[in-house]
């Protein structure tokens, strides 16, 4: 069978997930498009998709199983329940929704669903690298984790588009669900340091350092440089009772010339996380073929959500700032048999 999806939003990475959708992956076939841009809706649309004028005349659509939600975070939410309520599998990209009584009103609509139908666009979940390291971690060897180390540095950002804030409600987001699902924990505190800032950030915030203290006691540090010119460099360390596990270099790839002897570092995610992207959506396509969703949830877009809360919270006060989540719907326990997913 084909699933038929519908895209809503057709900017940077909604265009880069139509590519892999049409032209990389199979069982899958995109039948209508919508952005709030009309034009730029028409000009991404693949040959025999229907652009729509409306995120909601897409949703409810016919020819639409299953929805692709690629606008911007505040859209999230109202796309997010039309999905619901129409009973239709959605792939939302980060961040879920941009408050926490959203992403609560989210859970609600999905719970009384029945069934879980959302799956968020953590990708590194589903990239190899952080795959082999979750099995390691799982696999118990090296003891009990006790401090992990995340770097997430960025060469640039859209000047304008990209405010002082983002660093902690955007991007950090990444560095807190794989944490989540890296550690099998959940985020109980943030604190966040401000080092000498960048010049090339004009008025950013940028870089920062946040402490993710986790509930068992663990603790994450986080390095984000959103300007450091040189590339998209994703680092990942964990220091465990016995050893430690760590992402290797990417790529392996080792470059001689007369220039030296280098490894070339990814442009951006799109570069770094190619293949993480294609293996999400496989997963995507084939759960939302059966009408359900599987990988990151609602509950984990609800936890990365008070993270980036709490770490605005964090950079005012000045001190260790708490999360307090609701307990958690037995919708979105974990299987013992996928915590390796
Ligand atoms: P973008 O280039 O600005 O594209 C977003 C598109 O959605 C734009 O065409 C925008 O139109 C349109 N849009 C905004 N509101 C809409 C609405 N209510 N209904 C329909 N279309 C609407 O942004 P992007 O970089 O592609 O990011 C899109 C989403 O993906 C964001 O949530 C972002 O955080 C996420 N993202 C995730 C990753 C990842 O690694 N997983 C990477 C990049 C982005 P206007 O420009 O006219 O507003």
């Amino acid at each position: 069978m084909t699933l038929s999806v519908g895209v809503i939003g057709t900017g940077m990475i909604g265009r880069d997930h139509i590519r892999r959708l049409t032209r990389v992956l199979s069982g899958v076939t995109i039948a209508a498009v919508s952005d709030i841009d009309r034009e730029r809706a028409a000009d991404a649309a693949p040959e025999g998709a229907e652009v729509f004028d409306t995120p909601q005349a897409l949703i409810r659509s016919d020819k639409v199983q299953a929805v692709v939600i690629c606008s911007w975070g505040p859209a999230h939410e109202e796309q997010l329940l039309d999905c619901i309520a129409a009973g239709k599998p959605v792939f939302c990209e980060k961040p879920l929704v941009t408050s926490e009584d959203a992403a609560l009103r989210v859970m609600q609509a999905e719970l009384a669903h029945g069934r879980r139908l959302v799956q968020v666009g953590f990708m590194r979940r589903f990239d190899a690298d952080y795959r082999r390291l979750k099995a390691v971690l799982d696999g118990g060897s090296l003891g009990a984790p006790l401090m992990m180390h995340s770097v997430h540095r960025n060469a640039s950002v859209p000047e304008g588009l990209y405010t002082s804030d983002m660093p902690l409600n955007d991007t950090l987001v990444h560095d807190a669900d794989i944490a989540r699902w890296l550690l099998d924990d959940e985020v109980a505190g943030v604190e966040v340091r401000v080092p000498r800032r960048s010049t090339r950030g004009k008025d950013l915030r940028d870089p920062v350092l946040v402490l993710l203290h986790m509930a068992s006691g663990v603790i994450v540090d986080v390095e984000i440089s959103v300007n450091i010119a040189y590339g998209y460099d994703i680092r990942g360390e964990v220091s465990c009772e016995t050893g430690v596990a760590a992402l290797p270099d990417r790529p392996a790839t080792v470059v001689s010339d007369r220039h030296g002897i280098r490894r070339e570092i990814p442009a951006d995610w799109r570069e770094r996380f190619i293949e993480a992207y294609d293996q999400e959506f496989r997963e995507w396509i084939v759960a939302a073929a059966n009408g359900t969703a599987t990988g990151p949830s609602t509950w984990d877009g609800y936890a990365a959500t008070l993270v980036g809360d709490a770490a605005l919270r964090a950079v005012d006060s000045g001190t260790r700032e708490a999360i307090r989540m609701i307990e958690q719907p037995g919708l979105y326990a974990r299987p013992a048999a996928m915590a390796a997913e």
